[in-house]
């Protein structure tokens, strides 16, 4: 008898990460269909001209508290392409006062840094971290900031930066509830699941490349330049794709994973409501190699960009919640960033070739947003929702759409055949 046919929509994070779930399992023949001519979506790579080197669209460091996303890396053999801090913890730079301090969480799970002033950062006190416990009790409507603590210093140095880093917000917006799973989910994992990784070359080269040979080797079908215009819904199962040059009917046993962006599932799911609230993010990349010494991950406060990070043959930057700079020339944008990266560095003000992506998709993860999130499940028994943005304990991230994938997959494969 023919297999099941489960189709796969977005070769994003999600979409590869249902289809190595389920292509594995062997239950069922796995297509995927990605609107693009490549795969990654968010998270795309891509040979830059000017610059003369392979570039992502954003930076992404990773956790190594993230087993899915970690998992898939190893299953595919891509862990060489990655760089991890020996150290766990970031380091931070202020632009207005000149101070230079590394956040140095211990490696065991009883968090004894918090009592060490020289880790915990300058003028930060025990009770500001304490605080962070009101978060979890927080009701779903709370902010960060209406939970945390009334210190300038902690605010500035340490609830603000975090905030926006996770949810693209500040505090003033950012959910309480999501902040805390968040955070939960991190504590519980101690000092060793905080150290940050970063691609040695690109997200491409280290994560999506090799996942979607894997996918294929595993015997899913990649199809590209197909994108899905409509889909056609029965009363309680979905009956066809509408593609812009053909249709797919489905049979019984077949099934839709749905992994494209929140805004195009709402666009095509009846009673599914978009994300109200998208931020800007801007990411700026220097042809330029770091200093030696200079940390991967820099959190930069008071300036322009709020993270720098230093790679093998660049040196780039991100602008979070860039909504004042989305008409700036980009020449102007790269300008001032590189100010900022040799007063960080102590490179030459001399501006090396630049290039700067506008990415206008972020979802600012304020209470409301996080109490709209769909479920993976939908009222059509065999359609299922993937992405960063379903229901789950973390904002919206690679780890999350790694898990949203395979939890996805697993719904499916309870119900094909
Ligand atoms: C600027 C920026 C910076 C970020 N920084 C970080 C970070 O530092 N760390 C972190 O963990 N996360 C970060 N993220 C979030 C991260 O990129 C996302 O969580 C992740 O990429 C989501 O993956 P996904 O598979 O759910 O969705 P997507 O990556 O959006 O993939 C969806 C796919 O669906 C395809 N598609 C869309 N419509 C159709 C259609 N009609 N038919 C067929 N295909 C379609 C798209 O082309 C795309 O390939 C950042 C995001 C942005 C925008």
């Amino acid at each position: 008898m023919k297999q099941a046919v489960v189709h796969i929509v977005g070769a994003g994070v999600a979409g590869l990460a249902a289809a190595r779930t389920l292509a594995r399992s062997r239950q069922c023949e796995v297509v995927m269909h990605e609107a693009r001519a490549q795969a990654g979506g968010r998270r795309r790579s891509f040979y830059d001209e000017t610059l003369g080197l392979d570039v992502d669209t954003g930076n992404f460091p990773l956790l190594s508290s993230w087993s899915s996303a970690l998992s898939l890396i190893e299953a595919v053999g891509a862990r060489g392409e990655w760089r991890e801090e020996t150290e766990p913890g970031v380091a931070f730079a202020d632009f207005s006062s000149g101070e230079r301090w590394r956040l140095r969480p211990n490696s065991g799970r009883a968090p004894w840094w918090l009592i060490d002033p020289g880790r915990r950062g300058p003028g930060l006190r025990l009770s500001d971290y304490w605080a962070l416990r009101r978060l979890s009790s927080a009701s779903k409507t709370a902010t960060v900031a209406s939970v945390g603590p009334n210190s300038r210093a902690a605010m500035d140095r340490l609830w603000r930066p975090l905030c926006v880093a996770a949810l693209n917000c500040p505090p003033e917006t950012a959910s309480a509830t999501l902040a805390a799973a968040a955070l939960r989910e991190l504590v519980r994992s101690g000092g060793s699941g905080m150290r940050l990784l970063t691609p040695v070359h690109s997200f491409g080269r280290s994560f999506i490349e090799p996942l979607a040979r894997r996918v294929e080797r595993d015997g899913a079908t990649l199809r590209f330049e197909r994108r899905l215009l409509t889909l056609d819904f029965g009363a309680d199962r979905l009956s066809g794709l509408e593609f812009e040059n053909d249709r797919i009917d489905l049979r019984p046993g077949d099934a839709l994973i749905l992994a494209a962006p929140w805004t195009v599932a709402a666009s095509l799911v009846p009673g599914l409501e978009p994300p109200r609230n998208l931020s800007t993010a801007l990411t700026v990349h220097f042809a330029a190699p770091s200093p030696q010494a200079a940390p991967t991950v820099l959190g930069a406060l008071g300036g322009l960009f709020q993270w720098l990070f230093s790679y093998r043959d660049r040196i780039s930057v991100t602008v979070t919640e860039a909504g004042a700079y989305v008409d700036a020339p980009n020449h102007a944008v790269a300008a001032e960033c590189w100010r900022g990266v040799a007063a960080l560095t102590g490179l030459s003000d001399a501006l090396p070739p630049w290039r700067v992506i506008r990415s206008r998709r972020s979802l600012a993860w304020t209470p409301e947003e996080a109490a709209r999130r769909p479920t993976c499940r939908t009222a059509w028994r065999n359609f299922f929702l993937a992405g960063g943005y379903v229901e789950g304990p973390l904002p919206d991230c690679i780890e999350s759409a790694a898990r949203s994938g395979e939890s996805a997959a697993r719904a499916c494969l309870e119900r094909v055949g």
